[in-house]
């Protein structure tokens, strides 16, 4: 078996790696337009990993044990010629699923590109099913029916059937949990209700926000009857349940009330090529660096892999403050 295991016996399988800091979408709870305003600076471009960079990283994290890359950001569909990075990594043997996760703004324009490029799935975020709560949310005043054919179109070009993100906010869109409900149950797609979290500095999160997944699955369960299913593999983040009337399955992602540190596997590279190995996570080390001076990254990365004692989400609940800054969402990628 390649690769190292960490402090706490998790080997490196996945690898979500963020294409661009930018968004054209200023959710609230992610890049809030009182922080990402019109003075905000992003990266710049000669910051940012190439194309090539992100293939040869990517290469060398499957030499490690990574089978599994997300293309995340950011709004990865914002980065130029999306599709030929696609392809580069898709042509990277040993990648065995290879997928992106998009507010779907651009995904109907790009969809056959990318399934052409041999993208296999898309993930779609989407928090509500009617537009104010919708528009209040992206805060750009995007509307539900377009995200909506995006996916239809995903599905035509064969990316589907897809898994669909929706972040649950007290007070905010808790509604929305039966209204996406009822509108995917029966479609093939996946709903993935995920508990809002403390990423980042900028979202003023408050555990009084967070909905628990157990309340959302009693939710749907009153309306529509679910059971629980085996998860897929071990470590899936996602815990599962099926409707018993055969109409399909949704998930809930209980990152906040009940954690899954245990079985995390994934590493994170933000586009200007920092590695982190947590989420939370407020220093990382620059792999831009040391592909840029020639040296071994397999090898930093088992170092790092090695020494990893992560579990921020395990210990949140013990933990009055963090050490450092943490890293914002939109620019680690989720
Ligand atoms: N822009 C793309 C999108 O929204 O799908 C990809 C990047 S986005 C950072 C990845 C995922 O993180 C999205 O599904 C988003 O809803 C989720 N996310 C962002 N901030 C979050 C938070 N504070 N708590 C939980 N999920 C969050
Ligand atoms: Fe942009 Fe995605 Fe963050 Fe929303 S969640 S602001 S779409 S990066
Ligand atoms: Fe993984 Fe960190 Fe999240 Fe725990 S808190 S599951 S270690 S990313």
């Amino acid at each position: 078996m390649t690769g190292v295991s960490d402090q706490f016996e998790r080997r490196l399988r996945d690898l979500r790696i963020s294409v661009t800091d930018r968004c054209n979408f200023r959710c609230t709870y992610c890049m809030p337009k009182e922080v990402f305003g019109p003075d905000h600076v992003f990266l710049p471009r000669d910051q940012l990993l190439t194309f090539e960079e992100i293939t040869s990283l990517v290469r060398t994290f499957v030499s490690r044990g990574v089978n599994k890359v997300r293309i995340t950001g950011g709004e990865p569909l914002l980065r130029k010629r999306i599709e030929e990075l696609v392809a580069a990594i898709a042509a990277v043997g040993g990648v065995d699923d290879l997928t992106l996760t998009t507010n779907a703004s651009l995904l109907a324009r790009k969809a056959a590109g990318l399934a052409e490029a041999g993208l296999d799935r898309v993930t779609v975020s989407l928090d509500a099913m009617d537009d104010p709560t919708f528009q209040r949310m992206n805060d750009v005043g995007f509307p539900v029916a377009t995200v909506l054919e995006a996916i239809e179109v995903a599905v035509e070009v064969g990316l589907g059937p897809v898994k669909v993100n929706c972040v649950v906010q007290r007070d905010v869109n808790e509604h929305s949990v039966l209204d996406m409900a009822e509108y995917f149950r029966g479609t093939g797609h996946i709903v993935r209700f995920i508990e809002f979290m403390d990423v980042g500095n900028t979202n003023g999160w408050r555990l009084d926000d967070v909905v628990p997944a157990s309340e959302i699955i009693d939710t749907i369960n009153s309306a529509y009857p679910v059971e629980p299913v085996p998860a897929n593999y071990p470590g899936e983040v996602a815990r599962r349940f099926r409707y018993r009337d055969g109409e399909g399955e949704v998930g809930v992602i209980a990152s906040v009330t009940k954690p899954f540190c245990g079985a995390c596997t994934r590493a994170r590279v933000s586009a200007e090529g920092m590695l982190y190995t947590c989420l939370f996570a407020s220093s990382g080390t620059s792999l831009r660096d040391a592909l840029r001076s020639g040296v071994d990254v397999g090898e930093v990365i088992d170092e790092i892999w090695a020494k990893r004692d992560d579990r921020y989400s395990e210990i949140r609940s013990s933990q009055t403050s963090r050490i450092g800054t943490p890293v914002e969402m939109s620019y680690i990628g989720g």
